[in-house]
């Protein structure tokens, strides 16, 4: 059979259903669905995208052939509508328009009123009662189609339209009558003719001018900017369709008009049609806002019928497309008719209520429910946002890292201590820094968000914020901090301290003064329900990275099953500890250092045991110390002052042990293993309290599953070492205290080495937790401090398709983790696999995770209920058929 280029529709029997998008285009399916299902909608023909490849693998012109098939098609259209192309009397006007199968809105061209010429507009004036509008129908589609499809510039016509407008005084075209618009018309045949070009009166003409306008517009600058952006640039040349529709006239008197409605409420998700009309109107005059349309309802009292059968059909298309419907429709003289139906857009909290709903309602299945809210919508239900209108007014200061998401509004202060200081008064505060250390970990506690100029996606401010779920944004370049002087300026503003000041973490802007924040829902009633649907369906399990009790607990309460990673070293900042661990740094001998670990030890069980009691009997991986000790000394005059005096040392003494534990790379220095290497007593003691905390919580009668982590291990040797040393002590206290506990030994695999020799490392190995922070540092070899100076760049060039800190780089660092799973998994198929870096919480990278079978993903608190729907996500689009990707 010949190929179909053109699908009519109109007469309740269409031939393209609405399960042909790819060829009819997302608008032309739904059309000849929306003609299929009897609904009514003015008649008109689809041409298809294939059309649309033809025009461009050949030349750019339209073959005879599709002329022969669209001339059909038209004269279809002229006896569906009872109107006729040209005729004055009763002219058949129609709509021309893009559809492509993926929607592109707003990117490719539209034509409307064609078919006007000088006989048809006069005609139209007196049809319509209303000369203005016919002359201002026909002065728009002589621009539009002059613009659109001719490459007259569009500046030529506004000219044109301005000189009427000064000739009139008017500075308003609403202002002009309809002898002002006749007179434009005439201006505007100038305006083809010193373009060598002669407008069209013949309305066949006229539609093949459109129609290959329209084609062509598939490649016009923005629309291959969209693609590009939202990677449909890689899948080839689709091609839009293009849509023939008639004309239907809102603006006939007070029997028409036009509308714009939802079957459910776009911002509550209540299941409420909701919508608002104009009478005697056109689209247009809606969106415009000249005038105020009405709500729906009142449809009800002025055409009970229409009023009827708009509810009643809008209801039927919900059904079918299962999904909230925004429609479009118009009324002419008493005649309903709908112009589009597609999925409505909608909040954040209308999706999770629209989709839980559904779900109860029979309508979807809890894997589709789970598939139409964003991860990113649950963030925005989960943290504060900023009043939209304020917002809107707010002055613009710069932009930096979406660390962690959320908005805040507070007083600038430019130090932990000062951010301290000022929340006790009770001030709300920003802790502005160039870049934060441990140190600051009070201040930041204290602030309602935090701003640094330096530092990436997994920095100390990035990771601490989120764990917190404090807003933040890092890395912001083009903002000069100076904490000394207390000033940071951009874009022509200074702040100094205590002037307000606002961020917002999930787009990572930062704005001068107060703006007002809104209050998130939290998790609870329909949030809660979809995330139990996520965890019904879900192959990941989702723990959470925390370091107290406060956030295990938050964690337990967003669904987290466990604690990924515990970064033990967050804990040794709190109260008097600091002292402690300072006197074990400065200690000369082992029995020194002994001592003062002795003294730690208690304080670390106490630790574990709250973090086992919040976790009700998940398993809970501690992680042994990782940060080089220099993190934890002091680094100004007065605080080494202090500091020697409160363990006993001259200063001197102390200035000495803070040179030597200085390093050049400290990122790739003493720490992690290397650190239980030369320090076997601290690793000890860890060891020894994370297993008295479990054997306490045993006796008392409670389950733990404690999991011992031993960070940056690149070499079997020395997980091995640390492993048999652990073992001899955990045997020794077990037999001392007579309880049995269920334990595991693991390691972090951060090290590229690591991967590659982790068949090695796994035969020994319980579980492997993936730190994809130092892993991406390691592998790309860019410092996560200080990538942020060139990241920038590599994006816009496009080496890195996105911060490989932020989304896992697939090609590389995922590559390695694959190996490291296949190495793993083939000397131990027991072995628990899971991440625990910043990734672990990221959407994008939860698919990854998913697809190469990690057992766990382990991420901040707050984002635990966005890595469950994400990984929801992942599983219910892959048993549907979605393409491995990595
Ligand atoms: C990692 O490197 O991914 C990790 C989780 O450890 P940290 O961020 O503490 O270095
Ligand atoms: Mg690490």
């Amino acid at each position: 059979m010949a190929k179909k280029y053109v699908y009519s529709w109109g007469d309740g029997k269409a031939e393209g259903s609405g399960k042909l998008k790819d060829l009819l285009g997302g608008k032309g399916a739904n059309l000849a669905e929306m003609s299929r299902l009897g609904v009514p909608v003015p008649p008109g023909f689809t041409i298809t995208t294939e059309m649309c490849r033809f025009y461009w693998e050949n030349g750019q012109k339209l073959p005879e052939i599709l002329k022969e098939e669209a001339g059909i098609a038209l004269k279809n259209l002229e006896k569906l509508s009872g109107k006729k192309f040209g005729d004055a009397n009763n002219p058949l006007l129609v709509s021309v328009r893009s559809g492509a199968a993926i929607s592109m809105p707003g990117m490719m061209d539209t034509i409307l009123n064609l078919g006007l010429n000088d006989e048809v507009a006069d005609g139209l004036a007196k049809l319509t009662n209303n000369p203005r509008f016919a002359w201002d129908s026909y002065r728009r589609f002589m621009q539009m189609l002059g613009d659109v499809a001719l490459g007259i510039e569009h500046e030529k016509f506004e000219e044109k339209l301005n000189e009427i407008k000064a000739k009139k005084g008017v500075k308003n075209d609403l202002d002009l009558d309809a002898d002002d618009l006749h007179e434009v018309v005439k201006l505007y045949k100038e305006v083809y003719r010193s373009e060598g070009k002669e407008f069209p009166q013949e309305p066949v003409e006229q539609l093949w001018v459109a129609v290959e306008a329209v084609f062509a517009s598939w490649n016009n600058k923005r629309a291959i900017k969209y693609r590009e952006i939202n990677g449909m640039d890689k899948m080839g040349l689709l091609g839009t369709a293009v849509n023939v529709q008639m004309m239907a006239f809102g603006n006939m008197g007070e029997s028409s008009g036009t509308g714009v409605a939802f079957t459910r409420n776009p911002n509550t998700g209540e299941d409420k049609t909701y919508g608002e009309f104009l009478l005697n109107a056109q689209g247009e005059d809606v969106v415009a806002g000249i005038r105020t349309p009405q709500p729906l309802d009142q449809l009800k009292e002025i055409n009970p019928e229409v009023h009827k059968e708009l509810i009643d059909t809008m209801n039927r298309l919900e059904t079918v497309f299962k999904d909230m419907q925004d429609i479009e429709f118009t009324i002419e003289n008493g005649k309903l008719y709908f112009l589009q139906t597609r999925n409505g857009k909608r909040t954040a909290a209308a999706a999770v209520k629209i989709a839980v709903d559904m779900v109860n309602e029979g309508l979807i299945t809890k894997g589709t429910a789970i598939t139409r809210v964003k991860p990113a919508d649950i963030e925005k239900l989960l943290h504060p946002t900023f009043d939209i209108e304020e917002l809107n007014k707010a002055e613009y200061f710069g932009k930096g890292l979406p660390a962690s998401p959320g908005a805040a509004t507070g007083m600038a202060v430019f130090n932990a201590d000062d951010a301290e200081a000022k929340a006790k008064e009770g001030l709300p505060v920003i802790l502005i820094r160039p870049e934060t250390s441990p140190e600051d970990i009070g201040g930041m506690d204290a602030a309602e968000a935090i701003l640094t100029s330096t530092g990436g996606m997994t920095s100390h401010a990035a990771v601490v914020a989120r764990g917190m779920g404090k807003t933040a944004v890092v890395g912001a370049e083009n903002i000069v901090i100076n904490d000394k002087a207390k000033t940071a300026i951009s874009n022509g503003i200074t702040i100094k301290e205590g002037d307000w000041l606002s961020i917002e973490g999930t787009e990572g802007k930062v704005f001068a003064g107060k703006i007002k924040t809104i209050k998130p829902t939290g998790l609870e009633g329909d949030i809660k329900t979809l995330l139990d649907f996520a965890d019904e369906v879900s192959d990941l399990g989702v723990r959470a990275n925390a370091d107290i009790p406060r956030d295990a607990k938050i964690a337990r309460e967003f669904g987290a099953r466990g604690i990924g990673l515990c970064r033990t070293e967050h804990m040794f900042f709190e109260g008097d500890r600091i002292k402690k661990m300072r006197r074990m740094i400065v200690s000369k001998t082992k029995e020194q250092r002994e001592a003062a670990l002795a003294e730690l030890l208690p304080v670390q069980k106490e630790d574990f045991k709250g973090l086992f009691e919040s976790m009700e009997g998940y398993a809970v991986t501690i992680r042994l110390l990782d940060p080089p000790l220099h993190e934890f000394v002091p680094h100004e005059d007065a605080a080494i002052k202090d500091v020697a005096e409160s363990v006993g040392i001259t200063e001197e003494e102390l200035r000495k042990v803070i040179d030597d534990l200085e390093e050049f790379n400290p990122m790739m220095g003493h720490r992690g293993v290397r650190l239980a290497v030369t320090y076997p007593e601290i690793a000890e003691m860890q060891i020894k309290a994370i297993m008295l905390a479990a054997i306490e919580m045993v006796k008392e009668g409670k389950k733990v599953k404690p999991e011992i982590m031993i960070p940056l291990v690149g070499n079997v040797k020395e997980f091995t070492l640390l492993r048999n040393s652990a073992e001899e002590i955990i045997k020794n206290l077990l037999k001392e205290h007579q309880v049995d506990v269920e334990y595991k030994i693991g390691t972090m695999i951060e090290v590229p080495r690591a991967t590659v020799t982790a068949d090695q490392i796994g035969e020994n190995a319980d579980f492997f937790s993936f730190g994809t922070n130092d892993l991406t540092q390691l592998s790309l070899g860019f410092s996560r401090d200080d990538y942020g100076k060139y990241i920038g760049d590599y994006l816009e060039k496009g080496i890195y398709d996105s911060d490989p800190f932020q989304h896992i780089d697939r090609n590389g660092v995922g590559r390695l983790i694959k190996t490291a799973v296949d190495l793993g998994r083939g000397a131990n198929p027991h072995i628990k696999l899971g991440v625990c870096g910043e990734h672990g919480g990221d959407p994008e990278s939860v698919e990854f995770c998913h697809l190469v079978g990690l057992d766990y993903v382990s991420c901040s608190p707050y984002r635990v209920p966005v890595a469950r729907l994400a990984a929801a996500q992942a599983a219910v689009e892959f048993r549907r058929g979605k393409k491995v990707n990595y």
